[in-house]
């Protein structure tokens, strides 16, 4: 028997719950005998009846297993604590609670992992009809600065909806960082990823959780936490004044031979200033690089993590 879990990470879904039970159980009905499934639903500090329902569905069906915050902590905390508990299964699955992702392609999805020998099935959205313009652009300008300034490369249309083999939850969960940015998490363990083309749907019911605050602390978390280029600002910066105090310095010293009684305060006293300046923000660039390294190392990642070896049994490992 292969066990399979589908996490539900649940913040005020008390509306849509009930349908998206009932519409994710069918799904499951028709998955082959050989597979076991649960939902761990993800109770995200919920204010509505949120919880209430999921315990009513787990008193049914004990195939409903739950998690329940003492406070709203986001998504990220909920895929986490959904795949900390998950991870002793075959197969890990994500999906939102508001039928956006839909149940339909789980099988699909399990079938590339399960049986083509892929390790993850991930969906990747169409396309963006329905989101406004400003969302849409600032979302791609997004995705276009982090790739240049980060190691991974994080696909603009890639979603959390996905079905994972145990090996690359364990890799996703030994990330040991507070700031969790699963987009960037998903892309920075690697691993063989199928992807599959899927539209959202529209919800459900009930409304969507991210506001525009919520948006840009998302986009914040995610650059400050892949990359460390802003830290080197004052090395470009610095630079830059340094080029500057050369030019006027030489403009003066021209000028004096050229024009008869021309006196060269003015460019001297531009170059002192911007000589100054150079110093000042090469010496912040010097504490930007420590500082970037600082930061690299206190988030303590895996230094590789190994997909397959014949070296041992259980072949999971992480760098020491
Ligand atoms: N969610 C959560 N905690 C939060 C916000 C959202 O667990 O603080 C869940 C929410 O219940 C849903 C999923 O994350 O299952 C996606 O949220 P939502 O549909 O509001 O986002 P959108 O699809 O609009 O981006
Ligand atoms: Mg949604």
């Amino acid at each position: 028997m292969k066990t399979l879990s589908l996490i539900v990470p649940c913040y005020n879904e008390a509306d849509v719950l009930p349908f998206f039970y009932d519409e994710t159980s069918k799904v499951i009905s028709t998955l082959s005998s050989e597979y076991l499934t649960e939902l761990v639903f993800v109770d995200d500090g919920s204010k509505d009846s949120t919880l209430e329902i999921i315990k009513e569905l787990a008193v049914r069906d004990p195939a409903v297993k739950y998690i329940s915050f003492s406070r709203n902590f986001g998504k990220e905390a909920a895929m986490l604590a959904g795949m900390n508990y998950a991870v002793k299964s075959d197969y890990i699955g994500i999906l939102d609670a508001d039928l956006q992702h839909s149940p339909d392609i789980i099988p699909t999805m399990l079938d590339f992992v399960d049986k083509q020998g892929f390790d993850v099935a991930a969906a990747r959205r169409t396309d963006r009809t329905g989101e406004s313009k400003l969302k849409t652009t600032l979302s791609q300008s997004f995705y276009k600065i982090i790739n240049k300034l980060s190691e991974v490369n994080i696909s603009e249309s890639a979603q959390d909806f996905r079905i994972m083999k145990s090996d690359v939850v364990k890799a996703i969960i030994s990330m040991p960082e507070n700031i969790r940015f699963s987009k960037a998490i998903f892309s920075w363990v690697g691993f063989n990823v199928k992807w599959i083309e899927h539209e959202d749907r529209e919800r459900a019911a009930g409304q969507t959780k991210w506001s525009f605050k919520n948006l840009i602390k998302y986009a914040l978390d995610g650059i400050l936490g892949f990359t460390s280029t802003p830290l080197r600002f004052g090395f470009v910066t610095g630079i830059l004044c340094g080029f500057i105090s050369v030019i006027a310095l030489l403009y003066g010293f021209v000028k004096n031979i050229v024009v008869a009684d021309y006196s060269a305060v003015v460019p001297i006293i531009l170059a002192a200033m911007f000589f100054i300046g150079a110093m000042i923000l090469l010496c912040i660039g010097v504490i930007g690089e420590y500082l970037a390294r600082t930061y690299t190392e206190v988030k303590g990642r895996p230094k590789y993590i190994i997909a397959q070896t014949n070296t041992r049994n259980n072949f999971y490992s992480i760098g020491e």
